[in-house]
């Protein structure tokens, strides 16, 4: 089943159930708290804060995220992207539990011709919040999925809370065993990869008051209304369906893959370092075409340094590949083109989002061209002295001068099987900045900076020295 149809089917499932399709929002999340949206649930937060009155009890969407957090597992897990899409159905204080539950396994389950997405009901493992009685008696009464694949899991995985005071409630997670070629046996409590995580059920039902203690905020008592949030990874459904091993083999990653592939004359599956690569190239492409069609723009804070460490990483990785010249260009028309066709913005957008990509790859590409010497000799001066950490001095002149961002630093040291002394590299960075401040405040105060008439008098010695009051007149 295509990506395209498992959206469809998603939506359509729940309109059928009086549930009302809200398109996704931006990934710039109108939400002071996030950078970007992780979750299908943040652009609906108010309605379940009780800041603002749902227009509709019931909503159903498949938003963009992007989870930043992720980003050193893309490639090496078969199923985390820095960009994925959430399914979601949503209620506000409607239906709880006891139908949340088998809607899901519903949908799940039933018939390919009947609107569901088929899957095989002995394949589903459920893990349910280990005092949660109330979900693992729907699961097991009312859907009937049996003791021997329900696992009861602790606050970790399976309780969702904000971290502030407000909603919060037992998980509940729908699981798929890939089978014996992923690993051992035991179900999602022992092993992730097999027992592969598919949707999660939110069951927003405690509320927390404020005076935070060792176990977060005491939890007052039940919700006056009860909500269910809930998120299915489009991606990951789209792997089982597909019935290829990872999320980057699905239709809409494969191609940009390929285009990777044909780019840099490195055939998919000739071995695993080449393969991380290739799935991270596809990975970040797609994010970085999503973030540009969004409105952010590469930049060294906030969201534009999450696209540009993004974009960068792609961009090196193709190198690593063994591309030379620029390969953007062609990447992002990949993405556009597989991607246009859920967010048709994109297409019109295409023209700002290529000039944006290309802008940045040719900044890179210099600064790549111009700090890989340096580094280069950084790193034989290291291995010469017997060490295996790059000095923090190396990482900082290589920021400051030639404008390598310590992640590109540490991942290239890392490449070259050498660590970095972040410690001093922070250390030189913050006095720089201290140097910054001060400066900026003595100008402010309209004085000359009397430091560098220090270091003249120190350089010329005392007995040469013939006091400020010939040059400031006002100090000593
Ligand atoms: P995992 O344990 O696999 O990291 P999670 O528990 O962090 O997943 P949730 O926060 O429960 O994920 O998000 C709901 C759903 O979104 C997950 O069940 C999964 O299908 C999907 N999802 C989460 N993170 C990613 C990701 N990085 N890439 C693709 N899909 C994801
Ligand atoms: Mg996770
Ligand atoms: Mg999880
Ligand atoms: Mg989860």
């Amino acid at each position: 089943m295509e990506s395209a149809e498992i959206r469809r089917r998603w939506l359509s499932f729940f309109e059928k159930r009086g549930h009302q399709v809200v398109p996704s929002a931006s990934l710039i999340a109108d939400d002071p708290t996030l950078l970007l949206v992780p979750a299908g649930m943040v652009p609906f937060k108010p309605y379940f804060l009780g800041e603002a009155t749902p227009p509709h009890p019931r909503a159903v969407s498949v938003q963009k995220c992007v989870r930043t957090p992720d980003i050193e597992e893309v490639g090496k897990t078969t199923r985390h992207g820095t960009f994925f899409q959430m399914c979601g159905n949503f209620s506000f204080g409607d239906y709880f539990k006891e139908r949340a539950i088998p809607l899901a396994w519903e949908l799940m389950t039933s018939p390919v011709a009947d609107g569901g997405y088929g899957l095989d009901p002995e394949r589903l493992w459920v893990t349910v919040y280990e005092e949660d009685d109330e979900a693992e008696r729907i699961w097991r009464d009312v859907v009937g999925v049996p003791a021997e694949r329900l696992q009861r899991l602790g606050m970790g995985p399976n309780f969702w809370s904000m971290g502030v005071p407000g909603p919060c409630g037992p998980c509940s997670e729908i699981h798929y065993d890939r089978g014996p070629e992923f690993g051992a046996e035991g179900g999602p409590a022992v092993n992730d990869e097999r027992y592969v995580e598919l949707w999660n059920l939110v069951f927003m039902q405690y509320e927390r008051g404020p005076g935070a203690g060792k176990e977060g905020y005491p939890i007052l008592g039940d919700l006056p209304a009860k909500n269910i949030d809930t998120g299915l990874g489009l991606e990951r459904l789209a792997m089982i369906l597909q019935g290829v091993q990872n999320m980057f083999e699905t239709d809409t990653l494969r191609v940009v893959i390929d285009k990777a592939g044909d780019l840099t004359g490195v055939r998919y599956g000739a071995g695993e370092d080449t393969d991380v690569s290739l799935r991270v190239v596809a990975d970040h492409m797609r994010t970085s075409v999503m973030l540009i069609g969004d409105g952010v723009t590469p930049g060294n804070e906030g969201r534009g340094y999450v696209l540009r460490r993004i974009m960068r990483r792609a961009v090196r990785n193709m190198r690593l590949l063994g591309a030379e010249g620029p390969v953007v260009r062609e990447l992002v028309d990949v993405v556009l083109t597989t991607m246009g066709e859920q967010y048709p913005e994109l297409l019109t957008e295409r023209r700002r989002i290529e000039t944006v990509a290309l802008a940045e790859e040719a900044a890179f590409l210099k600064t790549l061209k111009a700090g890989t010497n340096i580094f280069d000799l950084a790193v034989t001066e290291t291995r010469a002295a017997g060490s295996g950490v790059l000095p923090g001095d190396k990482a900082f002149l290589l920021h400051d001068t030639w404008g390598f961002p310590i992640d590109l630093t540490l991942e290239m040291a890392a490449e070259a099987g050498l660590s970095v002394d972040e410690g001093g590299f922070r250390r030189l960075m913050k006095e720089q900045r201290e140097r910054a401040k001060a400066d900026a405040r003595a100008k402010k105060q309209g004085h000359a900076d009397l430091s560098a008439y220090r270091q003249v008098a120190d350089a010329a010695g005392p007995s040469e020295f013939i006091g400020y009051s010939r040059t400031d007149g006002e100090s000593t």
